[in-house]
């Protein structure tokens, strides 16, 4: 008979020849079990979702009940579906008033195909502005505006009319011209390896985007609901984009996605075609009642108030020769290391011993720390003592 992991490899689809192989039967708090109930810390939150942790009580009954009562009804936008309308009340009323109208989808990457092309039909422009080593998701149209050319050459091609800038390099800003539709950016740059930008920077974006009519779309697909410190990233610099994308921990551990403008905005969907966007299972109702109830556990429990001093331990603990660097906002670390050689062998040897990390699609040297917020100052020390013992093995 063959094991489970066989199967894995014969039946489900693989995208690369070294998948991690972790096989777990649970997981709870910041910990994932296996069958033999071994603990592994999640440093990672399952790439940037579980900002509340594995199995929230809360969120658990939620979805238990939302599932008692109905589960798919119809296609998106159609029936008043109770989920749907509070999870998107309680969205804007922490929103501000210029992000009013939230359009459910099912994944990250279908939020960001949204928003472009709500751009594209409220400015009646056809031209789009990327960062070089973007991440957006996987999908053509979020492919087109990846930056980063080894993961895109073999799809071409891809959408036209997409221009590449530089990430916090003010001086590029002056490609954005009334032709633009909009600019697309992570608001804290995620695959390239944790990358924020200075104040200045962003400021000046809003007002060139301004200027010249151009949407700001902003992509909170990893950056939200507490990650960087605050519930979106974009408080931070004082600036609203005119399109946000949601993902992630949006759902509370279930899929979905959004993009949120105002409601002037999102009008432009309704006309000329009808039906600008369409979607059979985003907004599922057992996804928004889950998103819902995780939104309120991260809210009342004051989580995001104590992410900027956990992010200040672990730039205190995890100093070593051998880490170049240590870049960030809250939990959404970046720690640096000679190369991609030496960071595989304490990825390796710390899942060994119990602490999930990983690297970064666009950029192998450095180490992914994202715990759920969560985490307590003991396992910060515990992870972090892990790492550099690591650390000082192999590199
Ligand atoms: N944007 C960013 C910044 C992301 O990190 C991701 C996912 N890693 C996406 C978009 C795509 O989201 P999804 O995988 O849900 O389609």
């Amino acid at each position: 008979m063959l094991t489970l992991r066989q199967l894995f490899l014969a039946n489900n689809a693989q995208t690369t020849d070294f998948p991690l192989m972790l096989e777990f039967e649970r997981a709870q708090g910041v910990y994932m079990y296996n069958a033999e109930g071994k603990g592994w810390l999640d440093l990672i939150s399952g790439i940037g979702v579980s900002n509340i942790g594995h199995g929230n009580p809360e969120v658990i009954e939620a979805v238990k009940q939302q599932v008692d009562r109905y589960m798919h009804l119809m296609v998106y936008g159609e029936y008043v579906q109770t989920p749907q309308v509070r999870f998107a009340q309680k969205l804007a009323s922490l929103l501000p008033s210029t992000l009013q109208s939230v359009y459910f989808t099912n994944s990250g990457s279908e939020a960001i195909e949204g928003a472009m092309k709500l751009a594209k039909r409220y400015t009646g422009r056809n031209q789009i502005i990327a960062c070089h080593n973007a991440y957006h998701g996987s999908t053509q149209g979020a492919l087109s505006v990846m930056g980063n050319e080894d993961f895109k050459q073999a799809y071409r091609p891809l959408l036209p009319g997409i221009q590449f800038i530089n990430f916090n390099e003010p001086t590029d800003l002056q490609y954005i011209t009334e032709e633009t539709a909009c600019v697309i950016m992570e608001t804290v740059q995620g695959e390239a390896g944790v990358r924020v930008p200075n104040l200045a920077y962003l400021q000046a974006l809003r007002k060139r985007c301004t200027q010249t009519g151009t949407m700001l779309v902003l992509d909170e697909n990893q950056t939200a609901f507490g990650r960087t410190g605050k519930l979106f990233a974009f408080e931070h610099f004082g600036i609203v984009p005119d399109i946000l994308v949601l993902g992630k921990a949006l759902g509370g551990g279930m899929p979905l996605g959004a993009f949120i403008a105002s409601v002037e905005i999102m009008g432009t969907l309704k006309n000329n075609p009808i039906l600008g966007h369409i979607t059979t299972f985003g907004g599922h109702p057992v996804c928004c009642a889950s998103g819902l109830a995780s939104l309120e556990v991260l809210t009342r429990k004051n989580l995001i108030s104590q992410v900027e001093e956990k992010e200040a331990l672990f730039k205190k603990l995890l100093v070593h020769p051998a880490i170049k660097q240590v870049r960030g906002k809250g939990l959404m670390l970046a720690a640096e290391m000679e190369s991609f050689e030496v960071l595989k062998k304490v990825i390796d040897h710390s899942i060994e011993q119990g602490i999930i990390i990983d690297w970064f699609l666009h950029c192998s040297n450095s180490m992914r720390i994202a715990p759920p917020l969560i985490i307590t100052h003991e396992q910060i020390e515990q992870a972090c003592a892990v790492i550099l013992q690591a650390v000082d093995i192999y590199a």
